[in-house]
């Protein structure tokens, strides 16, 4: 997935045709716990919450002080996801927002050569947050983290499906994919085998403008 390697190295149960004439398989198509009963929207008043690693002794704690824009259901093989789960789910906040608070010394980065740094605590595997450290990054200034791993309800909800495509990487039978997303479109989570055009539109405006084909 070159684009990705760029740049990352309610509830529906209708069963009602969804584009392409695919009906929606139901929730025996498993996308992510999080979304599989129907997605929970976020609440306006939320201001954030603390996000725990999946260890029972001494887990790392992640503190996010602010409420998570852009959630979204992932298919690329980078993101973390729980076991079992065909997707990840990942959202955005101002990296100003996030501090570790506990257990830092079991965390280490995944890939220092990746555009986002994924730290990740060494004993249980789980990523407790994604930075970006480039500055010339279309995203630099915002952290990944992945809401579920909280306590707090209120959260952003997701709101669409990114690198569907990318799936199959990670070793799910292209058979399935129609299913999948007929399933995706019956959460209300478009799927896009890149991100949405709205993050695609950002990217290529911050690219633009950096090149001069758009005045900075
Ligand atoms: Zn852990
Ligand atoms: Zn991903």
């Amino acid at each position: 997935m070159g684009l990705f390697n760029v740049f990352f190295g309610g509830k529906q149960e209708n069963h009602a045709p969804t584009d392409g004439g695919i009906s929606d398989p139901g929730p025996s198509v498993k996308i992510h716990p999080s979304v599989d009963a129907g997605v929970q929207a976020g609440l306006s008043d939320f201001a954030g919450g603390s996000l725990t690693c999946q260890c029972t002794t001494n887990p790392v704690k992640v503190k996010v002080d602010a409420q998570t824009a852009h959630n979204h259901v992932c298919g690329c093989t980078k993101c973390w996801k729980p076991a079992g789960a065909i997707f990840s789910q990942v959202a955005v906040v101002d990296r100003g927002a996030v501090s570790v608070v506990e257990n830092a010394d079991k965390l280490e980065i995944i890939d220092t050569d990746a555009a986002i740094q994924r730290h990740a605590c060494k004993d249980c595997g789980v990523h407790m947050y994604g930075r970006i450290e480039n500055k010339d990054h279309p995203f630099h200034g915002l952290d990944f983290v992945h809401t579920e791993l909280s306590a707090e309800n209120g959260w952003s909800g997701a709101e669409f499906a990114a690198f569907v495509s990318s799936v199959i990487e990670g070793g799910v039978d292209p058979s399935r994919m129609d299913n999948i997303r007929a399933r995706l479109k019956a959460l209300g989570l478009e799927p896009y085998d890149a991100l949405s055009p709205a993050l695609m539109d950002a990217i290529a405006t911050h690219v633009a403008k950096a090149s001069g084909a758009l005045p900075g």
